[in-house]
């Protein structure tokens, strides 16, 4: 067979510890015998982001806005932890993937792979529920203090043009404490617009919840700015059949919990910290949770949501054959791999993708998973475990049958 050509190079962003073993495997196995696979690869691994002084991040970043197609293997952020581990670092380098998402003015969405032996906790949901979490300001990037004795709070605004606003925040009669929190308007207009572009491109409906009858101003601009933005999509959203609907925090946690899934649920970003971790721990496992970052010119790059897996990584270390799960890092080269299909009217590249991603699925549909999913299953499903090369030979064999076909 012929391999797949490609044109445009997707960005290829290198990781850490057992993820970047994972993703050598993913590529060999199930990538380059099929694909002319063509890549701008950076390494992002931390001992190399240490030797160039983090600058492998940055450029990874500015050649996806040059591209528009990234896929990313986790990455560790060191901690102290880690300074101890590696004492070759210079700095603690900051999260890779914040710096990404501020070059990109991104969104995080955030999906699970459902498959149907493994049931979500709420069991009408049938289909996935995507998060967008806005990943600026609030409480994230908020001022707050303790007061002793009564008195009065005031908040004020210096405008560089020497304009003043002052609020009374509250009298209080005794000790208080006290938070100054804010957002701006640019970065919840990106947000608006990641969101709209992705729920075109996933041809799902979006959600938008905040609290504004309470917050009127402050979460009233969110909701008036989703408005404003929604007006250039609108003609789309008509065309491909999706809706937007806006609601309050409290009403959309009772329609989710009540839904058969199957759409875009965008949160501010305190709501999308705490939502996130709910919906995807009642879907079953961080191991089968995609991670979309989208900006809202549509640059987008693909990864796994769970992180490098440290422990399995100090067992393969010690020669051990582990059993780590790479569904979520196969989907983010079969996501970035459909995109860059997409973009470039590669239907071959597109359909190979797709193929993949259904070799996946047979595989776990035929009982072959690795370890972490075995717990996971419906009871009386019949199970194979298998190591994490044994799980990408099973699914090779099924692709290979998909693209013979
Ligand atoms: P983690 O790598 O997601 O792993 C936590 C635990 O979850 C694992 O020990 C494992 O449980 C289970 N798990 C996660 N993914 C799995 C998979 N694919 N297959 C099987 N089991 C899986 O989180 P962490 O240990 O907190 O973080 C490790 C490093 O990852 C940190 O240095 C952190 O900075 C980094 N991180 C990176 C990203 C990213 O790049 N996007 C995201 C999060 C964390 P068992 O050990 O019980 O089997
Ligand atoms: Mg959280």
């Amino acid at each position: 067979m012929e391999k797949i050509k490609m044109t445009t190079p997707l960005v290829e962003m290198d990781g850490d510890e057992m993820t970047r073993i994972l993703w050598k495997m993913i590529k060999d196995e199930l990538i380059l015998p099929f694909v002319d696979l063509k890549t701008e690869y950076y390494d992002l691994g931390l001992l190399y982001r240490n030797e160039t002084r983090d600058q492998v991040t940055v450029d990874s970043a500015l050649a996806t806005k040059k591209y528009g197609v990234a896929v990313k293997c986790a990455t560790i952020t060191p901690n102290r932890q880690r300074m101890e581990e590696y004492p070759q670092l210079t700095e603690m380098w900051k999260s890779p993937n914040g710096t990404i998402r501020s070059i990109l003015d991104g969104t995080v969405f955030r999906a699970p792979i459902i498959i149907d032996s493994i049931k979500p906790a709420v069991r009408n949901w049938e289909k996935p529920i995507t998060i967008a979490r806005h990943a600026y300001g609030d409480v994230y990037k908020s001022v707050d203090m303790y007061t002793e004795e009564p008195g009065e709070c005031t908040m004020t605004f210096k405008g560089e043009s020497g304009v003043e606003k002052t609020l009374s925040v509250q009298k209080v009669d005794g000790p208080a404490v006290w938070q100054g929190a804010h957002n701006k308007e640019q970065s919840i207009r990106s947000f608006a617009r990641a969101c709209f572009q992705y729920a075109i491109d996933t041809k799902q409906d979006l959600w938008f919840s905040t609290k504004d009858t309470i917050a009127k101003v402050y979460d009233g601009q969110f909701k008036k700015v989703f408005e404003e933005e929604f007006e250039s999509y609108k003609a789309k959203f008509e065309e491909l059949g999706i809706t937007y609907f806006y609601t309050l925090i409290d009403d959309a946690v009772a329609r989710v919990i009540r839904s058969k899934g199957g759409y875009i649920w965008a949160c501010k970003n305190y709501d999308g910290d705490v939502m996130s971790d709910m919906v995807s721990t009642a879907f079953g496992s961080l191991a089968m949770m995609t991670s979309v970052l989208v900006a809202p010119d549509g640059t987008t790059e693909y990864e796994a949501a769970h992180g490098t897996v440290t422990r399995h990584y100090y067992r393969y270390l010690q020669g051990e054959e582990t059993s780590t799960n790479p569904i979520a890092t196969i989907f983010a080269w079969t996501g970035a791999l459909n995109k860059r299909g997409e973009l470039d009217g590669l239907t071959d590249l597109s359909d190979f993708a797709k193929k993949l991603e259904q070799a996946c699925f047979d595989t776990l549909n035929d009982g072959i998973m690795t370890k972490d999913l075995v717990g996971l299953v419906e009871k009386g499903t019949e199970v194979r475990s298998v190591n994490s090369s044994e799980f990408l030979r099973e699914i090779r064999s099924r692709l290979e049958k998909a693209l013979e076909a």
